[in-house]
């Protein structure tokens, strides 16, 4: 049966869901039933957001009727054009494209390569196409680079990966919280509520980031940290914690295991040594350890920062590790979490779209996971393919002998979002084949074979799992444009012509959700008892939910971890270099991150008129006493060299970084795109690369002569 969405029912005048955004997925009302009506307010009843919403959600409704909207597949031409072409020649077209080069290469020679920004239903679906209709163990997202060693860390710690263990409401019953490497009053302003709410109680803020952040200059302490220090800073404040008999040895020994060696390894790290690996000033870490300790209820939050790293898990674990020695974790107000990027980069990381996973976090390498989802699905389980690579390794493997010769994108800006972004675009220039299914004609979609265009946020039903877990519903407000598919349609479409058409035929979202709660059951992220009936009544459940008379799981670890013996895993973690350090050569680092304005890529932000018009272009942070040496000011050019690039940035001269750091936002693409720069170097364990740290030099200076926005064009 033919997968469609209805498009001559009249939606609702007002619609409940939920921003395209970011994890926060703040709720907001859709007041309009067509794109050129629709009026965007917050949604008070929602209790993550309580109506409030930032400047990305207000305009997020000039999207759904943009212009540049693409409204009809393309097919590259014989001259080198991408050319408007019919639904069927562009799907018999990617259709043909694969089974000629799996015929060619084998099956492993193409690949998927998904987004945190999917539904949990087509991040399944996703998966599911990968595993039974091309039979490739090449299927990887971005949430890769976004959040997998925050999993990475959680998965060994405690057995279970949620980015925040409680509701975020949570945040505004702690006395102390510590923030590392995350700026939510600029990313995801409304939580800043529950901030304020903390502090009117009494609570302080505590937050580390190499960068004074809006979140930082509303900090009772702020440790600016060299960048890739977090790591020592950890052991460091659990040194601190150990010399100053601050652990909790009750909950130590009731609920953990591990710890000695992990008391071993941090006694090399006292404070002396801590300072000069951080520039921390040891009373201020010995502050911030009395503080956690003394004003309890604490939390300790990551971000981006020490996570982004080629030592990332290991930077989590550190932090896991003093927030288990000082028994935080478990209580209400108390414990520690990571702050999820991507609208759904929790959902779309629990359901099989990394390379090895299977959904409900199965792993697609242990037997009795493989025959579960084998089950569900109809399959053998000798059919499904094993392991495959990373989101970077699939990437850097494009065109290469043993490498994927074939990728369909699905809903990712990888030009844009990758590290070392010139090299990956001149992979993606070496493939026999490239697909994008997006809204937008983003840099990807420029290199592309075959371009389809697909619904967005407001055109669709589905569910997405939140910061915190919890799953809600995206309901359809407006109907979709003439021309556009979703993207569960067009896996439906391609599964048909690869001759598995049968196992992708859902009559709507809801019935994906259906089979996908039955591949969930009984594994670690299960959704068994959540149905799109249940969320609706109750505002969103939180997973593990396995059946339907379970309430969900608002907070995790009150009783028991989620290894088998229920306690958690101290892990001992050592400090090590960077990827590469600054040197005589490159003497700065340089470190990115996102503007207020600007979502991920910005493919989509950058197009919307007011976030475009605050924020035009990316400005490189340099320092006073840095831009003093180097002669510049604000809206000079400078170009910065890393051992990969040259990029050219107008300048922004801020005390809010350190002398010896530059950054930029990573939101635009072409000559100017930070992650030309940055490096792919990778964790060991969640093959998440460092994307915030580069050793850089400064190799040219200008002054401005016209316009800094015409620089950009
Ligand atoms: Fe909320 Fe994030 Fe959307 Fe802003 S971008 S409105 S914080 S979900």
């Amino acid at each position: 049966m033919l997968l469609s969405l209805p498009q001559i029912d009249a939606p609702p005048r007002s619609t409940r869901t939920h921003c395209p955004y970011c994890a926060f997925q703040c709720g907001t009302l859709l007041n309009g039933s067509t794109a050129a009506s629709m009026q965007i307010e917050g949604d008070a009843e929602f209790p993550v957001n309580a109506g409030r919403l930032c400047v990305k959600g207000w305009s997020a409704g000039e999207l759904l009727g943009h212009p540049d909207r693409l409204l009809t597949p393309l097919i590259r031409g014989s001259f080198g054009d991408l050319l408007p072409a019919s639904w069927p020649a562009a799907l018999d077209r990617i259709a043909e494209a694969f089974r000629r080069i799996q015929a060619e290469y084998g099956l492993d020679g193409v690949g998927l390569f998904g987004s945190g920004a999917l539904t949990n239903e087509k991040a399944y679906l996703l998966g599911k196409f990968a595993r039974v209709a091309l039979r490739t163990p090449h299927m990887d997202y971005n949430g890769r680079y976004c959040m997998s060693s925050a999993a990475g860390a959680g998965n060994k710690a405690f057995g279970i990966d949620r980015g925040l263990p409680f509701p975020v409401s949570d945040i505004a019953l702690s006395r102390t919280l510590l923030v590392i490497g995350s700026n939510p009053f600029e990313t995801l302003p409304p939580i800043g509520q529950w901030f304020d709410k903390q502090r009117e109680n009494g609570g302080r803020l505590i937050v580390a980031d190499p960068r004074r952040t809006p979140t930082a200059r509303a900090a009772d302490l702020h440790l600016q940290l060299t960048p890739g220090s977090d790591l020592a800073l950890a052991n460091g404040l659990l040194h601190i914690a150990i010399e100053e008999k601050f652990i909790n040895a009750d909950f130590i020994r009731e609920r953990t295991n591990g710890f000695d060696a992990v008391r071993r390894t941090v006694l090399q790290y006292y404070p002396a040594r801590v300072e000069q690996l951080t520039g921390v000033p040891e009373s201020t870490l010995r502050q911030t350890v009395r503080w956690l300790a003394e004003g309890t209820p604490s939390m300790i939050l990551t971000g981006r920062g020490p996570e982004q790293q080629s030592k990332g898990v290991d930077g989590v674990l550190g932090f896991i590790n003093l927030a288990l020695a000082l028994g935080l974790i478990g209580k209400p107000g108390s414990g520690f979490g990571t702050l999820t990027g991507q609208g759904n980069g929790q959902g779309g990381r629990e359901h099989g779209q990394k390379a090895d996973q299977l959904p409900g976090y199965r792993l697609i390498e242990v037997d009795a996971h493989r025959e579960h989802v084998a089950r569900v699905w109809g399959v053998d389980p000798a059919s499904l393919p094993r392991k495959g690579r990373s989101a970077y390794e699939l990437l850097d493997s494009c065109g290469r002998d043993g490498g994927v010769r074939g990728l369909m994108v699905m809903g990712s800006n990888v030009a844009v979002a990758s590290p070392n972004s010139g090299s990956v675009i001149e992979r993606l220039k070496a493939l026999d084949f490239l697909a994008v299914c997006d809204s937008f004609a983003n840099e990807t979609a420029e290199l592309a074979d075959v371009v389809l265009p697909v619904t967005q946020w407001a055109e669709e039903d589905g569910t997405m799992t939140n910061l915190e877990g919890r799953v809600i519903r995206r309901r359809k407000a407006v109907a979709a444009p003439c021309g556009v598919k979703s993207d569960l349609e067009i896996l439906h479409q391609l599964a048909e012509r690869l001759g598995h058409g049968d196992k992708f035929a859902f009559a709507s979202p809801e019935a994906v959700f259906e089979e996908f709660r039955l591949a969930t059951a009984g594994g670690t992220a299960d959704y068994a008892g959540i149905s799109y009936d249940r969320i609706d009544r109750e505002d969103g459940v939180f997973w593990p939910c396995p059946s339907e008379d379970h309430p969900g799981t608002p907070r995790l670890f009150a009783e028991r971890f989620h290894h088998a013996d229920g306690k958690a895993k101290f892990h001992a973690v050592q400090h090590r270099p960077a990827g590469e350090e600054p040197s005589a050569e490159f003497p700065l680092y340089f470190t990115t991150g996102r503007y207020q304005e600007h979502y991920n890529s910005g493919a989509q932000t950058r197009r919307v008129s007011k976030l475009a018009g605050a924020k035009p272009i990316p400005r490189l942070q340099i320092h006073p006493e840095l831009a003093a040496r180097l002669g510049v000011e604000s809206d000079w050019f400078v170009t910065v060299e890393s051992r990969r690039a040259k990029v050219e940035f107008t300048v922004e001269v801020t005390a809010g970084i350190r002398p010896d750091t530059l950054f930029a936002p990573f939101h635009w693409g072409g000559r100017h795109a930070a992650n030309l720069l940055t490096n792919a170097a990778l964790d060991p364990t969640s093959r998440m690369p460092e994307f915030k740290l580069a050793a850089v030099r400064v190799i040219g200076v200008r002054a401005p002569e016209f316009n800094a926005a015409e620089a950009i064009a």
